[in-house]
């Protein structure tokens, strides 16, 4: 078995249901090999989870904590927080359920449902603010702090392709 920080031993666990242990534990970033920009490098997740004895398996619940910084999808922005995601899993050594984690001999690793947990808990494309006005298609200008001259007719050609066809039909542009 690989070795991981996050394995743990349930030979007790698994000898009485109902039985429970705690984890808290602060992991480096780097040993989940998150391979993903979002994730902040150097910096620790937090593990705080809960393993309870069923009659077949063992449920893990509780939260992880991970720091990210990405950019704002719209003005590029670099941004930062915390993601902080609730998790409630089930691991077991004969899997019936095919959502289950695998217990093998008598230890679980923790390490691979954090790693996917937290990936999914981190923002995939944050803004800034909600009404965050990005960048300048034409100029590049951050909207938030400049004000460019391009014209906001031009914005986008298929506004003119719509002009065209109003025009067209006799319709009138009040813009
Ligand atoms: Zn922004
Ligand atoms: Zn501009």
């Amino acid at each position: 078995m690989m070795s991981s920080p996050l394995v743990v031993n349930v030979a007790e666990l698994l000898r009485r249901a109902g039985s429970v242990r705690e984890i808290d534990r602060q992991i480096e970033s780097e040993i989940f090999k998150f391979d993903d920009a979002r994730i902040v490098m150097g910096s620790q997740v937090q593990v705080s989870l809960t393993l309870e004895a069923l009659t077949d398996g063992i449920v893990v619940h509780g939260s992880l904590r991970a720091e990210w910084s990405f950019e704002c999808r719209r003005c590029l922005r670099p941004l930062s927080g915390q993601a902080e995601v609730e998790v409630q899993e089930l691991y077991q050594a004969v899997i019936s359920d095919p959502d289950a984690y695998p217990i093998t001999g008598e230890q679980l690793d923790l390490l691979e449902m954090a790693r996917e947990n937290v990936l999914l808990a981190v923002p995939l494309a944050p803004l800034c603010r909600a009404d965050c006005p990005g960048l300048c298609p034409q100029c590049g200008s951050d909207l938030q702090t400049a004000r460019c001259s391009c014209s906001r007719e031009q914005r986008d050609d298929r506004w003119a392709v719509l002009d065209v066809l109003r025009e067209a039909g006799g319709a009138k542009d009040d813009r």
